[in-house]
């Protein structure tokens, strides 16, 4: 990395917020921003999970803040890996990992919104959406037919229908942050080539056969349209309250490392402190350890 950048810069580059046009084909899938070598980064993420760790036993002990962390990408654009990496050290129990997948008989009963509401972190947790509601303008607007299983009233569904989930997702965001919850969000960008290669891969090792689904391959031919919704989802949806990170994907490193730059330098922002005690519980434990000392002798 070249020395005039500082790590905190890193997140920055790939911070949308909503204050200006969002163009998916400014961000290459390729970029590293100047680190130069895997190694470089994989120093920098070591230091990146040691500091997270102590972070997170902070936002655990404070218990006033939760932290929500949304990951969207197409296919073998490293979601999983980038969750493992990144949350590596820290403590499972402050820590809960929820994968969204194709909506069941129970969920399609519900709104859009109800699923990932129950999945939502409690204060002082970290809550991961592998996936999330943001499918529901990714997936669903690629491909139609997936709105006619939502039994939406027949009046709800007009050409406004993505405008209006944009704003219940912002309206959604918004309400979250006010009340606590820290709301960030990666859109993993990978290039076709890249996942083309990645592909490939599950194919030849075959302790990776298990991750090939041939769905996937008719997904990929749908490429321009996804990069069309991902664009406009971005676009509509970064706030300042919650905004998305457009990371490079195709460099795994690099995508872990920009992951956890932003997350260490968001919670870093909000300066947690392990709780202080009042007089009157620093008194108790006195009289706690004058009880446990007489114990012992
Ligand atoms: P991997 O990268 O390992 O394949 P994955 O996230 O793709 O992991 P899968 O179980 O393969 O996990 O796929 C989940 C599937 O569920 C995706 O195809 C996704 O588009 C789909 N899905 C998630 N939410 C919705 C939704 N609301 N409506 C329809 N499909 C959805
Ligand atoms: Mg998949």
């Amino acid at each position: 990395m070249p020395k005039s950048r500082r790590l905190s810069d890193l997140a920055c580059c790939y911070r949308v917020d909503g204050k200006k046009k969002f163009r998916l084909k400014e961000i290459d899938p390729g970029d590293t921003a100047g680190v130069e070598s895997k190694e470089d980064a994989t120093e920098q993420l070591a230091a990146s999970v040691t500091a997270l760790c102590e972070l997170q036993e902070k936002l655990y002990a404070q218990g006033e803040w939760s932290l929500l962390l949304v990951f969207q990408a197409l296919d073998a654009a490293g979601k999983d890996s980038t969750i493992k990496h990144v949350l590596s050290g820290v403590n499972p129990q402050g820590c809960c990992v929820t994968s969204f997948k194709v909506p069941s008989a129970r969920e399609l009963n519900h709104d859009f919104l109800w699923r990932a509401a129950l999945a939502l972190p409690e204060r002082g947790q970290i809550g991961v959406f592998n996936r999330s509601y943001y499918e529901e303008v990714l997936v669903v607007r690629v491909h139609p037919q997936l709105l006619e299983k939502q039994k939406l009233p027949k009046p709800l569904v007009t050409g406004k229908i993505w405008k209006e989930r944009f704003k219940s997702i912002n309206d959604f965001e918004r309400h979250l942050t006010h009340n606590g919850t820290i709301v960030l969000k990666f859109f993993l960008h990978v290039s076709r080539e890249e996942q083309r290669k990645r592909l490939l891969e599950r194919l030849r090792d075959k302790t990776k056969n298990w991750k090939f689904e041939i769905g996937d391959l008719a997904e990929r031919k749908l490429w321009p349209r996804y990069m069309d919704a991902y664009e406009d989802m971005v676009q509509h949806t970064a706030t300042e309250c919650a905004p998305w990170h457009v990371v490079p994907a195709d460099h795994k490193w690099f995508t872990r490392l920009v992951v956890s730059t932003a997350i260490i330098e968001k919670l870093r922002s909000l300066k947690l402190h392990f709780p202080t005690l009042t007089p009157d519980e620093k008194k108790a434990l006195g009289v706690a350890r004058a009880e446990l000392t007489r114990d012992g002798a």
